[in-house]
């Protein structure tokens, strides 16, 4: 036992039985060992950062790539040097070549029960006519162009015609506010934005143009603007003074074809903000060539997507996950991409359920978060549609404990579909960690071993690897093309962020710190646990707020739990546990006791709460995490940090009073 670093305990194991993949999935899948008697990683190992080539083989450049990698200014890595290659014509132009036309590129499903598909063909002219009128407005190679639009066609349009002429996009979650639009406009330096007059919550239209005319009258920049018309004669709007309307300008420009504008590998593709669950949100610069090559290799191996899938990823475009797995991802690979607009509870709770059934949709891919919400709500809603369709379901964003992660694979998968847990950041661009569903044994719980090609070590204080089973930081030894390559507010918070705690440069050692603390098993599978400010220190022994969210989370009758330690009266600390209870539950005495029992067999009475307190819904950030800081802060009496980032505010109030009474 290591207790050196006070990491010193050794966990149990995390997860459940393991799970083969299906044999009928596995004889259908893109990625399966087969080929060769030597396991995938270890062919990628062999010749690194090579192995990359085959990533970057699925794009068609107009230029071939002199080096992989040019790690000569590490941490400022370069990918694919001297390549040249444009996004848009990957995303639509070749599928037209390679007589694709006619197939269904985006599926949107609106919130009002509207429904449309572009095919490629429609998706290229509406890519090419907006570009023709972005550049008419004025914007050239390079200019940042914010877009802050909900999850309408327009969106994906407005990025790749961004990308068709060079200019990097910048798109803001829709529901963030007028501040947030208009400090994201400010460190961009973005003088063209694309918004909407408004959009549908729940039935009620919803002013956007009214926050965008504050942002805008918040910068010193004029800010040249597009506004789609999505409400018509429900929300009429006035255009104003360097303002225009996105038909309008569709119109003037129809039939328009704009020349791909070739970009350098390492040109910029797009800027985009970290969810903002630890602090202040992180602004993080990606590349055009080592994105998109990672962002299409993972779309195929893992998410196992084919360009006669209809493939549906149920996040929001305005973060990581929509860049990469709505739009780049399906869309290099030429598959449909489902893209929906609204909320899985509106108008019924079987809203996701009607659309795969409806669309016959083979894969899915949805955040922990809302998997808890579906356990919550119950069997019946999917149990009333036809799921037969599915053969992968994935999940990301949070750690899927074993629980909510058999419910997925037995209610929504029918037992016949492999999960996949992915692991990975907005810094990373693309997926990470996760298994190969054609290739790696399941262990639920845990996300899976590194991919192919990429190192991940877990290590102590002092950067020593630590045992298996052993808690530790989670860092990247080895760059990977799609990775971070710098943040808006400076190389030097860019090296402060990720490189500093875990590197060497004296030796020419580089290591990416994720912030997230893991372990990992025998086997390489790694189990992760939370962010390195998600650690509690109860009595010197250092507790896994995960581990032991996910203890309570096992209790039959929980829907979710967080757990966050508080500065007990004697100056130790203790354990505050939230927890809010499945639909069919009382929370009450009894579920309390059984919450306090179970933490206590399952990790030891060390772990074992000082309070539980009910609560209907925690807080969660758009993205759909759970905050953490903020309950912490509630636990301790303390004033509330930035609440901006959160989905919904009106829940800490009713948190707060819940807690005086506990
Ligand atoms: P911020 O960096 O601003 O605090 P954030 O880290 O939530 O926000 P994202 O980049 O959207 O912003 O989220 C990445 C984080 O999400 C990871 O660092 C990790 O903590 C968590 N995460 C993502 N996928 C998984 C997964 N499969 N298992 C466990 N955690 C995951
Ligand atoms: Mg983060």
């Amino acid at each position: 036992m290591d207790d050196r670093n006070g990491w010193g305990r050794n966990r149990p194991e995390p997860t459940g039985p393991t799970l083969d993949p299906p044999e009928s999935f596995v004889e259908q899948a893109n990625v399966t060992d087969t080929s060769d008697d030597q396991p995938l990683g270890e062919q990628f190992e062999r010749d690194w950062p090579d192995c990359w080539e085959r990533a970057a083989d699925l794009l068609t450049w107009d230029e071939s790539y002199d080096t992989v990698l040019d790690d000569e200014d590490a941490p400022f890595y370069e990918w694919f040097t001297d390549g040249k290659l444009n996004a848009a014509y990957n995303c639509v132009d070749r599928h037209l070549e390679a007589g694709r036309k006619n197939h269904a590129a985006i599926r949107w499903e609106g919130k009002q029960g509207e429904r449309e598909t572009y095919t490629y063909q429609d998706l290229s002219v509406a890519v090419n006519e907006f570009a023709a009128a972005l550049r008419d407005l004025g914007v050239e190679a390079d200019d940042v162009v914010t877009i802050y639009l909900p999850m309408i066609p327009e969106l994906p349009i407005a990025m790749l015609a961004c990308a068709r002429i060079g200019a990097p996009h910048s798109v803001v979650f829709a529901g963030l506010s007028a501040d947030a639009l208009a400090t994201r406009l400010d460190a961009a330096d973005s003088e063209y934005l694309v918004t909407c007059d408004g959009y549908y919550r729940r039935g009620d239209a919803f002013n956007q143009k009214s926050k965008a005319d504050n942002a805008r009258l918040s910068v010193d920049q004029d800010v040249e603007t597009v506004v789609v018309d999505r409400l018509g004669d429900e929300l009429p709007h006035v255009l104003g003074d360097g303002e225009s309307d996105y038909h309008e300008l569709r119109e003037a420009f129809a039939g328009a074809s704009v020349e791909p504008v070739s970009r350098d590998a390492e040109d910029m593709l797009f800027l985009m903000y970290t969810s903002g669950t630890t602090g202040d949100p992180k602004g993080v610069v990606h590349s055009t060539g080592g994105y998109l090559a990672q962002v299409a290799w993972t779309a195929r191996s893992v998410l196992d997507i084919r360009p006669e899938d209809t493939y549906w990823c149920a996040a929001d475009i305005g973060w990581i996950t929509g860049h990469s797995y709505i739009v780049y991802g399906p869309l290099a690979l030429g598959t449909t991409t489902v893209m929906y607009e609204g909320t899985p509870d509106y108008p019924d709770r079987d809203r996701l359920w009607e659309i795969i059934d409806r669309n016959a949709v083979d894969i899915f891919y949805t955040a922990p978060t809302a998997v808890r919400a579906f356990m919550k709500w119950g069997e019946s809603y999917p149990d009333s549609h036809d799921l037969s369709s599915l053969r992968l379901l994935g999940t990301v964003g949070e750690p899927i404990s074993p629980g909510p992660w058999r419910w997925y694979h037995d209610h929504i998968g029918n037992g016949e579909c492999p999960v996949v847990d992915t692991w990975w950041q907005t810094e990373t661009g693309a997926i990470l960690i996760s298994t190969l569903p054609g290739v790696d044994e399941m262990k639920p719980g845990a996300a899976g071993p590194p991919l192919p090609g990429i190192d991940v070590a877990v290590v102590d204080e002092d950067g020593n690897a630590v045992d298996p089973g052993q808690t530790g930081y989670l860092t990247i030894p080895r760059p990977w093309p799609a990775m971070v390559r710098t943040l808006y507010d400076g190389d030097d918070r860019f090296r402060a962020e990720y490189w500093d705690r875990f590197s060497d440069p004296d030796v020419g050692v580089w290591r990416y710190f994720s912030g997230d603390t893991a372990a990992v098993d025998e086997d390489g599978y790694i189990t992760m646990l939370g962010r390195v400010d998600d650690v509690i220190n109860v009595a010197s022994t250092r507790l896994s707020t995960m581990e032991i969210e996910g203890a309570i989370a096992d209790v039959d009758g929980v829907a979710e739990a967080a757990v966050v330690g508080r500065s007990g009266q004697q100056g130790g600390t203790e354990i505050y546990a939230y927890v809010s209870a499945a639909s069919d539950r009382d929370p009450g005495e009894t579920l309390r006791e059984t919450i306090l029992e179970r933490v206590e067999t399952a990790i030891g009475p060390i772990a074992t709460p000082e309070a539980v307190v009910f609560t209907p819904e925690l807080p969660k950030t758009r993205s759909g995490k759970i905050m953490r800081r903020l309950l912490e802060d509630i636990a301790n009496d303390e004033e509330l940090g930035d609440t901006s980032a959160l989905r919904n505010p009106e829940i800490v109030g009713e948190i707060q009073s819940e807690r005086n009474r506990s």
